[in-house]
């Protein structure tokens, strides 16, 4: 079976993908192995669209904690999110996936503004979409974000990316060798189990509407098997 079962995706990745060892920051390395999972998708002709977080380089709620205004800070992830996304732009592009970002705050200098209509025209064209700077306001996340968006462009299937795990546990896997796996996992559960598949709002959006999740690590071909219709990860639906 080589056919994938999915037309349409929307990668949420969070900004912590592109930081691999480092503490802080963009390590240009793993930007490009990650753009090698993503190609992989887009040879097999399932158009892409990509939500990128911005906690590797900046989180507007812990800057508020130390006494910042919360909508300044938040402004500020969002311009976070704008970096990664040009870093992702340019791994991308260096090995020949043609793409396109998107931005929800208006920089026309760097990237084109988000605008639906024209995001739903470059993925049928068959370019990734990176869709940065948030949904352009602050008191949200990029987690929000992926489930609006995805919404807005009709996609199949949201693609959650978490970086050490390979989907949702009923505890930390990390510590606890007896955690257990689910494999699959209704909203409302994922919501009152408090298990971190993404926050609330974005859950609560994803339910209402009724877009399936996939939780998973991108790691081992994970992506590509997911595509193409095998049980990875933990879906949410
Ligand atoms: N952010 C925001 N509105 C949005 C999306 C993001 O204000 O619609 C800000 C918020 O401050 C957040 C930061 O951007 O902390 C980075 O995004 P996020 O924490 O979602 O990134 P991730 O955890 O996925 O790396």
């Amino acid at each position: 079976m080589s056919t994938p079962v999915y037309k349409r995706v929307l990668l949420k990745l969070s900004g912590e993908a592109l930081m691999g060892e480092q503490r802080y920051g963009i390590d240009p390395k793993v930007a490009q192995a990650l753009a090698y999972k993503i190609k992989t998708i887009y040879e097999m002709k399932v158009e892409v669209a990509i939500v990128v977080g911005g906690g590797n380089i900046w989180r507007g709620f812990q800057a508020s904690t130390s006494g910042m205004d919360r909508s300044t800070a938040d402004y500020m992830g969002m311009l976070a999110t704008v970096f990664n996304a040009l870093a992702l732009q340019d791994s991308l592009e260096r090995i020949g996936v043609v793409t396109r970002v998107m931005t929800a705050l208006q920089m026309h200098q760097v990237a084109e503004p988000y605008i639906r209509r024209r995001a739903i025209r470059h993925l049928e064209k068959g370019r990734v979409v990176i869709l940065a700077g948030g949904s352009g306001n602050p008191y949200f996340t990029t987690d929000t974000t992926a489930a609006l968006r995805s919404m807005e462009i009709n996609a199949d299937v949201i693609i959650m990316q978490k970086n050490e795990v390979d989907g949702v546990y009923d505890d930390d896997p990390r510590n606890n060798p007896n955690a257990r796996k689910f494999e699959e996992l209704s909203y409302m559960d994922a919501i009152n189990m408090g298990l971190r598949v993404m926050d609330v709002t974005a859950l609560s959006l994803c339910m209402e509407n009724k877009m399936p999740i996939i939780v998973l690590n991108l790691d081992d071909g994970n992506f590509e098997k997911a595509m193409l219709g095998h049980k990875i990860g933990t879906l949410v639906r």
